[in-house]
């Protein structure tokens, strides 16, 4: 048996140096190799994790939360491993141990800090035994791929019943916080109390309506954004639980500022999807025992990941360049829009590959009414990617005057159409196929900037 592993391990570190080689950024070709040579040979790295194993899921915010969990983790000077965004299924998590294991994994690791897609919880947790699952939010995404969301939830609720797990909650999110009463799971929540950006009513599209035990439609106090909020059934009593780590006197303007219990948070992100994130991130961090000032320390320098808020500049004007995959992220993205005062140039680049999800008719549910407001001060609309034609509908119906409007099919004539627009700020937004390309293209813009005026002085 452990001729199987070296072997499997062999196998997949040649194939994760063979496609450095090649330029190719494949993270699953090497644990589907590794799995086909000793199947169980993620139960058995898992097993050189020393201190905990920690699972994080949910519909939005995994990929931030893991990373700056693993910042943390790091500025404490523990060993971690740790997957990175696009290979949250379980061969990509295998990949993950193969890449930082030695050739006869048995190197050990302080933590192993596991970014998984939510239909992966069951078959990861029947390979490795977590201390910790943390649970973001639950949102309708990518529904022709995975089935509508009841069916997620019970899936998760399923595989952490009967286990000794501790669950880290979202006390905010009506399709969360009732995982303590059907898994009886010890249960760590967080939330935020009342902020300036609440909302007593709502438009949005909101899955989480109804009380998940008797049916009857949810009474909201405040919004903080979706169906997250504070909130009670008058039928039963079903309520937002108490609170382990509570967020609060929240700034937003343009970056965050909040306080977690008493510890200080400041960042360099934006938004209220990203407050939660963080909020999220120093509730397990404490969790763990990591002390305060490390966790600020790891926060306030920790810079966002490409295409999660990524700035740029290009002509001089800030490019803000963000991934959009369902209507919360879109609402989400476009209510940051309001913390600067400036005028703005929108683009989003919509495809409907695989790995978007086929349906694009998600961008009806989103607000997109939101930037016809005139605080926010859209002055271009450029409509990008393989359905462009599609968003260009929906921002007309939004209420954006069709002259304003541009459709650019090729990103790249999008991008340049978008840049050179009127507004003062360029908003970038793209879907997940469309990212890396829209990255590209944006550094590639920003480089030829800086380098003109060094050879204008040349040639002077
Ligand atoms: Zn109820």
């Amino acid at each position: 048996m452990k001729l199987r592993v070296i072997l499997a391990i062999l196998a997949g570190k040649l194939v994760i140096f063979l496609s450095r080689i090649l330029g190719n950024q494949g993270t699953a070709m090497p644990g589907k190799l590794s799995r086909k040579i000793y199947p169980g040979i993620l139960s058995a790295l898992a097993k050189n994790i020393t201190d905990e194993i920690i699972i994080v899921t949910g519909t939005n915010g995994k990929t931030t939360t893991t990373n700056m969990i693993a910042e943390i983790i790091k500025e404490k000077g523990y060993t971690v491993v740790h997957n990175k965004a696009g290979s949250n299924m379980i061969i990509g998590i295998t990949s993950a141990f193969i890449q930082n294991t030695n050739l006869t994994g048995t190197k050990k690791f302080n933590y192993a800090l596991l970014e998984t897609d939510e239909a992966n919880v069951p078959l990861l947790l029947k390979e490795v035994k977590p201390r910790v699952v943390l649970i973001t939010n639950f949102f309708a995404d990518q529904l022709d791929r995975f089935g509508a969301i009841d069916y997620i939830i019970n899936l998760i609720k399923d595989a952490v019943r009967n286990t000794d797990i501790e669950l880290v909650l979202n006390a905010d999110d009506p399709l969360v916080t009732h995982f303590h009463h059907e898994t009886g799971l010890h249960c760590w929540y967080f939330g935020f109390s009342d902020t300036e950006y609440d909302n007593t009513s709502s438009t949005e599209n909101r899955e989480g309506r109804y009380c998940v035990f008797c049916g009857h439609e949810l009474n909201y106090e405040r919004y903080h954004y979706a169906q997250l909020g504070k909130f009670h059934c008058s039928a039963c009593t079903n309520k937002n639980p108490d609170y382990n780590f509570i967020g609060h006197n929240l700034k937003m303007r343009p970056s965050i500022d909040f306080q977690v219990n008493n510890i200080r948070i400041t960042s360099p992100y934006q938004g209220f999807y990203n407050a939660y994130n963080l909020l999220a991130t120093v509730s397990l961090a404490k969790l763990i025992g990591i002390e305060d000032e490390i966790i600020q320390t790891a926060l306030a320098k920790y810079q966002p990941q490409a295409g999660r808020m990524e700035k740029f500049t290009i002509n001089g004007k800030e490019t803000i360049l963000i991934l959009v995959k369902n209507p919360a992220g879109l609402n989400q993205t476009m209510a940051t829009m309001k913390y600067y005062a400036t005028s703005k140039n929108l683009f989003l680049a919509l495809n409907d590959n695989a790995g978007d999800g086929r349906d694009i008719s998600w961008i009806w549910d989103a607000d997109v009414e939101m930037i016809s407001d005139k605080n926010i001060a859209v002055k271009k609309v450029v409509c990008s990617g393989l359905r462009s034609g599609d968003f260009a509908v929906r921002a007309k119906y939004a209420g954006i005057n069709p002259d304003d409007i541009i459709i650019k099919t090729p990103l790249q004539e999008g991008i340049k159409a978008v840049v050179n627009g009127p507004g003062e700020i360029n908003y970038i937004l793209s879907t997940y196929s469309a990212l890396f390309e829209t990255r590209k293209i944006l550094t590639a813009m920003e480089r030829e900037n800086t380098e003109t005026p060094k050879q204008l002085t040349a040639e002077a």
